[in-house]
């Protein structure tokens, strides 16, 4: 008789090593040995629907082709299933003669919905079904339940709350062989991963690809960073530059956010580091970076609405502009404002998919409160297309931090466009290596072009308003502008004007969240 199949169901997740879900899958019920089917459900919706540009498929393509063939290379494979969850599970459950699935645990509104849906579909089966956590290091819901029912709004209570639950646990590791599915489908190509051109993926326009996707390459990208014990010891994220030409982080997020690599062997990898030598601590340390991660994550699983303005009782209802055609807006996203420190930044998000921390700052500050008074939810969009990275909760939490509409409250600090970009790069490499239309500028002008002489221009063959956009904005006036509204909004007046109708009818809120922590929060 065939023996019962159970279903690892991959979805982020996309790794062998500290896979709790993917080990359940092994374990055998009384007497019964499964036979397992790794599986990754493509819905085509999700295909022709997604905010996903071209850079994130490729390293999601790349992902499931080495899982693939990891998966392989202990006996088994990965089948690709095409449909929709729901559609999928309705016929492989019957068909394959399911008895167990297991996945790990997706705390995102949409996917709650949909594993429910999975889960009830499964119970009418009669599969049992076994969920873990794994895609953050500590439970989620522990630490709701550890705070009273509710989410940490800040990071050092979200700290506190994590103190009392120890050291993790340590990563498990990747199983050392698979039961061998059986041989017709282990040979059958129905299943293989999807080629970028079968899913009409262009890659035009795209720079150097810097960061493959997949867990063999999370792994050699870990082992380099700590293997530099100095550097993990002294990491501290604000001395890290937002504008070098190598990046001043590890550039582990795509991994992480595609699970391709556990937070939780990172976590005690970096400790295994620093433990026994001086080190720097959280927030800015390295450990303090994954925190950041967890407690966004908490927020984004707790907080109704997270990645709304409308409905979301920790953001504040600011009066922004919205209007997608927005022109200052669209300049923004196409690298085109004339900055050349903005227009760089958001060259590199565009051709290379990731950027620096501090450069996410400097962009987001300079499209909200800063210069352009745009919603925060059309940045955010702009970052879920782009970035190798873009993570729901992540995306979401750092933007209100960014606009001032949550977490973080001092909106009178606003990134200069030119000085901030300068302290860390005088001669403006950066914006040249970018921005190759500007390479011949003197040091003197290379952040504020308008500035240079028309004889500099020609010399530099390139014309301000003919070559290389004139600013949309004076920074000086804007700024200006931008405070006396921000101000108002933090009044709780309404605005009047033609802002966005949303905004208007609400009031703002007059309750600050968290302003005692922001001396601290300062040190992100
Ligand atoms: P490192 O400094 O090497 O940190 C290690 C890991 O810690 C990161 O890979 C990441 O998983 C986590 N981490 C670091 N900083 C933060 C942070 N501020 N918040 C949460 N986790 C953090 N990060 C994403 O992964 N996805 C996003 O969609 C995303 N959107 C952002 C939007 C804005 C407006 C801003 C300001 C930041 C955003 N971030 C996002 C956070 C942060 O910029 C990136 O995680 C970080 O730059 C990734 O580079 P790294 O791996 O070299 O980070």
């Amino acid at each position: 008789m065939n023996k019962p199949v159970a279903i690892h169901w991959f979805r982020k997740g996309l790794r062998l090593h500290d896979n709790p879900a993917l080990l359940s899958a092994l374990e055998k019920v009384g007497e019964s040995h499964y036979e397992l089917r790794p599986v990754f459900v493509l819905d085509p919706w999700f295909v022709k629907n997604a905010r996903v540009g071209p850079n994130r498929w490729r390293f999601l393509i790349q992902s499931l082709q080495d899982l693939d063939n990891n998966l392989k290379k202990i006996g088994s494979r990965l089948f690709v299933v095409k449909g929709s969850p729901l559609d999928v599970f309705k016929k492989l459950l019957k068909e394959w003669n399911v008895k167990k699935l297991t996945f790990e645990v997706d705390i995102e509104p949409y996917a709650k919905i949909r594993d429910e849906e999975i889960k009830q579909l499964a119970e009418k089966h009669s599969v049992s079904v076994i969920t873990k956590v794994s895609h953050t290091i500590y439970d989620l819901e522990q630490v709701y339940k550890a705070n009273g029912n509710k989410p940490p709004l800040t990071y050092v209570k979200f700290q506190s709350v994590v103190a009392k639950f120890g050291t993790p646990e340590k990563a498990l590791d990747a199983p050392g062989n698979l039961p061998k599915p059986c041989q017709t489908l282990l040979l059958s190509e129905d299943y293989n991963v999807p080629l970028l051109e079968d899913l009409r993926v262009d890659l035009t326009g795209l720079g150097k690809e810097l960061f493959p996707g997949g867990e063999s390459e999370a792994l050699i990208r870990l082992n380099k960073y700590m293997n530099q014990q100095e550097w993990v010891c002294k990491f501290s994220k604000p001395d890290t530059s937002p504008n070098s030409i190598e990046p001043s982080t590890t550039v582990l997020s795509p991994y992480l956010k595609f699970g391709c690599l556990s937070p939780r062997l990172m976590y005690h990898r970096i400790h295994d580091v620093i433990d026994g030598r001086k080190h720097t601590s959280p927030p800015t340390s390295l450990t303090g970076q994954l925190l950041w991660r967890e407690f966004y994550y908490t927020c984004g699983a707790y907080v109704p609405n997270f990645d709304k303005m409308e409905g979301n009782p920790i953001c504040k209802q600011i009066p922004w502009k919205s209007d997608p055609e927005d022109k200052h807006y669209l300049a923004w996203k196409d690298g085109k404002t004339g900055y050349p420190f903005i227009d760089a930044i958001m060259t590199q998000l565009r051709t290379e998919g990731w950027i620096h921390h501090l450069a996410r700052h400097a962009v987001a500050c300079f499209l909200t409160r800063g210069d352009l008074w745009v919603s925060w939810e059309l940045g955010q969009q702009v970052f879920e297309e782009l970035l190798l990275d873009a993570d729901w909760s992540l995306n979401a939490g750092n933007w209100m931090w960014l606009s001032a509409s949550a977490f973080f409250h001092q909106y009178f600090r606003v990134y200069s466009p030119i000085a901030f970009g300068k302290k860390t790069d005088k001669h403006g490499d950066y914006i040249k290596k970018y921005l190759p239309v500007l390479k011949k500028f003197p040091s003197e002008y290379i952040y504020e072009p308008w500035k240079a002489p028309l004889s500099v221009q020609q010399k530099a063959g390139c014309i301000i308003g003919k070559d290389y956009p004139k600013r949309i904005v004076d920074h000086d006036i804007a700024v200006k502008e931008n405070l006396a509204k921000m101000k108002q909004a933090y009044q709780g007046h309404k605005e009047e004007g033609p802002e966005n109708e949303t905004a208007k009818r609400k009031k703002a809120p007059s309750k600050d969240t968290s302003p005692k922590i922001t001396k601290f929060l300062k040190k992100k």
